[in-house]
């Protein structure tokens, strides 16, 4: 089964998330658990926790369709001692937030390494901080997503992926989330149902579907192996629906959230409608 989605707005509290992606006709859905683009927030308080749980009961959402986004501040592997350690601290305190919502997975970016060290110094310490962050926790899954690959940022090579994972030490604990802009636009072609077949190969081969956690579904404005982070509705970007409809029709990516970053939410509902058909067979082109 397909469990399909956008990463929803949380504004007003984590509690409305549920409701804002049930409104949309989604199945699945990310969040941010506090304002992204800051360090600090508030702990979530009792009363807050036990209304998203409620919230979510209520729109039939479980934890393995909820994927939470950390913040875009951190980075794994900060070359420096100082920063790494600020944004290792803010990765557990994500990690501590999802546990205490009573969620399963957490999507993060994996790093940078801003010209200070070496690609691979990068990507092991990238590792050391992931398994430095699960020590201290307890059930959720750290869930890597592959990049853009703009400016100096790793994960965008399935091999990068395949290299953090191999590092860490709990590997029930680790998983990736696959962003089909992302993907395009650091130079694995999407276009067609032949090149997508070659694409998740390429990545069955290296990185393995058992780690496949979540999905990111995102046309390109930008075409491909551009290195620039540039989302665009389904159908209206250089990718196409074609990539689109593969997805929905395979079942390597079955009971994973599925979810939409796409830049018009006005037509979320259209996008979801027409990815579901095409996961239940029916042709219809919106
Ligand atoms: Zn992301
Ligand atoms: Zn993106």
């Amino acid at each position: 089964m397909k469990y399909i989605g956008a990463h929803v707005s949380a504004s007003g509290g984590v509690f409305n998330a549920p409701k804002n992606a049930h409104n949309i006709g989604a199945t699945a859905f990310a969040l941010f658990t506090k304002n992204q683009r800051r360090w600090q927030a508030a702990p979530l308080d009792a009363r807050t926790i036990q209304k998203f749980k409620t919230a979510c009961a209520r729109y039939n959402f479980l934890p393995e369709f909820i994927l939470p986004h950390d913040s875009y501040l951190i980075n794994l592997g900060h070359p420096q001692q100082e920063a790494l350690d600020k944004s290792r601290n803010a990765f557990l305190d994500e990690m501590q937030r999802c546990e205490q919502l009573g969620l399963t997975l957490l999507n993060f970016h994996p790093g940078s390494h801003l010209k200070g060290i070496s690609e691979d110094d990068c990507l092991q310490r990238i590792a050391e901080s992931i398994n430095w962050a699960l020590q201290q926790s307890s059930s959720v899954k750290a869930v890597i997503e592959n990049t853009a690959g703009q400016g100096t940022n790793l994960g965008y090579r399935f091999e990068h992926l395949a290299r953090i994972i191999e590092l860490i030490d709990d590997k029930t604990r680790v998983g990736v989330c696959i962003d089909t802009c992302h993907t395009f636009v650091s130079g694995y072609d999407l276009r067609t149902t032949e090149a997508c077949q070659q694409t998740f190969a390429s990545f069955a081969e290296i990185v393995g579907f058992e780690f496949l956690s979540a999905m990111h579904i995102n046309d390109s404005k930008v075409p491909l192996g551009s290195r620039v982070d540039r989302h665009a509705s389904l159908g209206a970007g250089e990718i196409g629906w074609d990539c689109f409809k593969y997805i929905m029709q395979d079942k390597r990516f079955d009971n994973i959230p599925l979810v939409l970053e796409t830049t018009d939410p006005d037509i979320w509902p259209e996008e979801i409608l027409q990815l579901k058909q095409w996961a239940q067979g029916i042709n219809l082109q919106v």
